[in-house]
């Protein structure tokens, strides 16, 4: 593959060096084996089956879904309606998310970060948690690790500002809440609030799903191979490819594994079928 000016100049951006006269990344090969996707807990509705045109969408609260906060603050969980969530549009799986109390990093949070971008992107990026700045800020991947997703996406022609849904990606996290201190998500949170992703999934339809770091990728592909053996192949979620790479706070403490991030998109970029 031969780079144009404008590619290499983002390249530089991302901080990956090219290397001889060909200047070329090499692709990894695309494995065929799919993995199965976990069973659906619910069938995944599509988009399609929003609130038809003219119609009140369906919200949390018209779905049975209590995710009030109690009137007590330390007051007891509210379990999620896994079935409802399913069934949800935009503005009521935001809304879900917002008022969600399933587990206890609801104590803890700011505020829920549910997730930004094009409804329908054809990219959807999946990350692993909030942050710091993300529990502030209330958007996912605005940190140091979302100033080098941002030039990423850039060296592969995508962003996150406002664009058509070939250009513009949608960023979700495997969690809506901060976990304190940053630590890892622990499984059962992870599960808690899997429903939620499937439901943006399901909504967005996307052409590629980039998994970013250990625990979106095992989170999707319900396994628990590490990144290294899980990237540089092309798995599947519910019939839709997913790819996995390094998770961009991973690539800020190792640079060195920038160009394999690269060939990771590269190779989703391979997916996407332009139009
Ligand atoms: N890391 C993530 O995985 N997601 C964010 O939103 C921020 C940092």
């Amino acid at each position: 593959m031969r780079w144009s000016e404008r590619q290499r100049a983002m390249l530089r951006v991302m901080g990956i060096r090219l290397f001889g006269p060909q200047a070329a990344v090499p692709v990894a090969p695309v494995a065929t084996r799919d993995v199965p996707a976990a069973p659906p807990r619910v069938a995944a509705p599509t988009a399609t089956q929003a609130a038809p045109a003219g119609q009140a969408a369906p919200s949390a609260s018209q779905h049975g879904l209590r995710f009030a906060a109690p009137p007590l603050a330390s007051a007891a969980r509210t379990a999620v309606d896994v079935q409802a969530i399913a069934e949800l549009d935009w503005s009521g799986l935001r809304e879900a998310v917002a008022s969600c109390r399933a587990c206890a990093l609801c104590e803890s949070r700011q505020q829920t970060v549910f997730g930004i971008g094009h409804p329908r992107a054809h990219w959807m990026i999946v990350g692993e948690a909030p942050g710091e700045q993300e529990d502030r800020q209330g958007e996912p991947f605005v940190g140091p690790a979302g100033q080098l997703l941002d030039n990423m996406l850039q060296a592969i022609g995508l962003t996150r500002a406002e664009g058509p849904p070939e250009r513009q990606v949608y960023i979700a996290n495997t969690l809506k809440c901060r976990p304190p201190k940053n630590r890892n998500p622990e499984p059962a949170e992870t599960a808690t609030c899997a429903p939620f992703l499937e439901r943006q999934i399901a909504l967005v339809q996307p052409r590629i799903i980039l998994a970013m770091g250990r625990f979106a990728a095992q989170a999707l592909l319900a396994s628990s191979e590490p990144l290294g053996k899980l990237r540089g192949r092309v798995h599947a979620w519910r019939g839709m490819p997913v790819v996995v790479t390094y998770h961009p706070a991973y690539l800020l403490r190792t640079p060195g594994d920038k160009a394999r991030a690269w060939e990771d998109l590269c190779l989703a970029a391979t997916l996407v079928e332009p139009g």
